[in-house]
């Protein structure tokens, strides 16, 4: 009786082990635009770093160039390689024969974000356009169930946010491109950043907002409304790749990394969040290698195009590390994954949905 017991409580403990409890399961889904497998599982490329695509070749080297595979892209994405690494799950390293891609076959921004967020690949959506194609996607479906338009919520630097998210039918808060925020109520912070993203140098284009003032509002929103889906769209590290500039390409992927980190510790710190909170980073496309010039675009004639990526770290996350000759998954299985953490049921009216990525 005795042993039977031990062996009860031994089975419990170890099932606790497993999957932690979680009362109220958030996520939170950042975009990284554009950023390469390459850089991400193998840090700074020397045959880049060397090249005429940098323009501060001894400043990038002293940063990121060590000759450890392991270190150096340790020095590009610390968060990545420390807390994911030991934490959570990383797919996407082909060098380990784990293969993720986009299922469309346009290999541009716009479908790779359609892909996720609906479930499947949408061959209507071909291109970058500026129109609404309507119909409810993960956020849409979300917000339905929660019935709170605070409790959902985007920010991207890239306006086309506005028309894949359907800014003009959306319940829950898409903000995208330099554009304010205009909450009733909302505390002078946001009013300052408002300012702040009118006042700073269009440096990319005057469609896309700087990553950094993204960030900071998504954080601010986090901080004072405390949503249970939140997007967070980072542009920059393709719109340097496309300028064929690859020290801010650099710069770029370590700051994203930087404020990824600074997100988790505000998580972590924050009681609604903390062991509760699910965040997932991916990417939207891969981009070219070889030729050697082709690493500044992507598309359907660019071989690579359609690698991608995606970390993961929450609680009922096993602790994998970097996933090594995985099953090959795909971005449209992003949107069922989001659901199932969620503990939501999402179904498509338009098509049957990709299947969650196993992350036990
Ligand atoms: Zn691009």
């Amino acid at each position: 009786m005795l042993r039977n017991t031990f062996f009860i409580i031994l089975i419990f403990i170890s099932l606790q082990s497993f999957s932690q409890v979680v009362k109220e399961p958030k996520v939170i889904i950042v975009t990284i635009d554009g950023l390469r497998w390459q850089e991400l599982f193998r840090g700074a490329d020397s045959s880049l770093t060397q090249s005429r695509y940098n323009s501060d070749k001894i400043g990038i080297a002293e940063s990121y160039w060590t000759k450890n595979v392991l270190e150096r892209r340790k020095l590009l994405m610390p968060f990545f390689w420390g807390e994911i690494e030991k934490k959570g799950q990383i797919f996407g390293n082909r060098d380990l024969n784990s293969k993720m891609e986009v299922a469309n076959p346009y290999r541009v921004s716009r479908p790779g974000y359609h892909e996720m967020f609906n479930g499947f690949v949408d061959t209507a959506v071909k291109n970058n356009d500026r129109i609404y194609i309507h119909y409810p996607n993960i956020f849409d479906v979300a917000e339905e169930i929660f019935r709170n338009k605070n409790l959902v919520a985007s920010f991207s630097s890239w306006d086309v946010f506005n028309f894949i998210l359907n800014d003009d039918l959306a319940k829950y808060v898409v903000n995208a491109g330099i554009e304010d925020l205009n909450i009733v109520g909302m505390p002078n912070t946001f009013q300052v950043l408002n300012e702040m993203q009118r006042q700073a140098p269009p440096f990319i284009s005057k469609n896309v907002r700087l990553d950094v003032i993204t960030y900071q509002l998504a954080k601010q929103f986090l901080k004072t409304y405390q949503p249970k889906l939140l997007h967070i769209g980072f542009d920059e590290t393709d719109d340097m790749a496309h300028a064929e500039d690859y020290k801010f390409y650099i710069e770029q992927a370590h700051q994203s990394d930087k404020m990824i980190a600074n997100l988790w510790k505000e998580i972590q710190s924050n009681p609604f969040y903390k062991n509760q909170t699910t965040l997932i980073i991916t990417t939207d496309h891969g981009r070219g290698e070889v030729p050697y010039g082709n690493w500044t675009s992507h598309g359907q004639g660019i071989p690579g195009s359609e690698q991608t990526w995606l970390a993961v770290i929450g609680p009922n996350i096993s602790a994998k590390g970097e996933i090594k000759n995985g099953v090959a998954i795909y971005n449209q299985q992003i949107a069922a994954t989001i659901a199932h953490i969620l503990g939501i049921n999402y179904k498509n009216s338009k098509q049957q949905i990709a299947k969650p990525i196993d992350l036990n």
